[in-house]
């Protein structure tokens, strides 16, 4: 059966993107990317380097220089995959509550978007991938033949990101983890590049009410319907 060979998959933060993306490619036998962790390790070295988030020209440079490896996972603790930035693990480093406060405005410096944009172009462009993020079907790969946008209430979104946590023994508290979302989707969204947004030829999918099943149902019915 022929799928479409680049699988856009967008949308805001705890919409589904990462499950349905790492189910629909381990169904396709396709690559699974997530885009989120590059600016997350980006945000990661800003910290760990002590350089103010303020600081564009700095964090433009380090987003051209940083390496940033990942790999399948080769620890068995929940994990994905493995990021390796400078060749230091930093897998559960880029979930951190002081990353997600700080990654929407580095990831709002056009550099930054600049240096990490090609990099995914060129996994993008071997084909056999699903790639998920904010900008993906409108900018990173705006020709791939399957583009969807996972949507959700921000407090559904909140309410499964503080379930996640929960169950990694994190407890931080709904009402923080809401308004932390907030913050970013408005940033994310309000950026002048490559804003978050549905690409006009996108299929829009509201999970709010739907069991992470149900979308991965229907996405896995879309990929098979269209042609590659
Ligand atoms: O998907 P995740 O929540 O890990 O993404 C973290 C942040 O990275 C987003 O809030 C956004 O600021 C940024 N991002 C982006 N473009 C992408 C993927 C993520 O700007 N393609």
């Amino acid at each position: 059966m022929p799928y479409p060979d680049v699988i856009a998959i967008d949308g805001p933060a705890a919409a589904g993107k990462s499950t349905v993306g790492e189910f629909l490619a381990a169904e396709l036998h396709y690559l699974y990317f997530d885009t989120g962790i590059m600016y997350r390790a980006i945000t990661w070295l800003v910290l760990e380097r002590g350089l103010s988030v303020d600081d564009e020209a700095a964090i433009t440079e380090l987003a051209e220089q940083a390496q940033i490896d990942v790999g399948p996972a080769d620890v068995s603790d929940g994990r994905q995959y493995t990021v390796l930035v400078d060749g230091r693990d930093v897998t559960w480093d880029l979930r951190k509550s002081q990353v997600d406060d700080n990654v929407s405005p580095v990831s709002a410096y056009p550099g930054v978007r600049t240096a990490l944009t090609a990099q995914q172009r060129r996994i993008g462009q071997r084909g056999h991938v699903v790639m998920v993020g904010r900008d993906i079907g409108t900018v990173v790969l705006p020709e791939a033949p399957l583009k969807v946008y996972l949507d959700a209430t921000v407090e559904a979104r909140a309410r499964r990101r503080y379930l996640e946590n929960a169950a990694r023994g994190h407890r931080a508290r709904y009402s923080d983890i809401l308004r932390a979302m907030r913050r970013r989707d408005r940033i994310d969204s309000q950026r002048d590049t490559a804003p978050l947004r549905a690409a006009a030829d996108a299929v829009v999918i509201d999970t709010t009410d739907m069991p992470v099943n149900q979308v991965v149902a229907t996405v896995l019915k879309l990929a098979q319907e269209r042609d590659p």
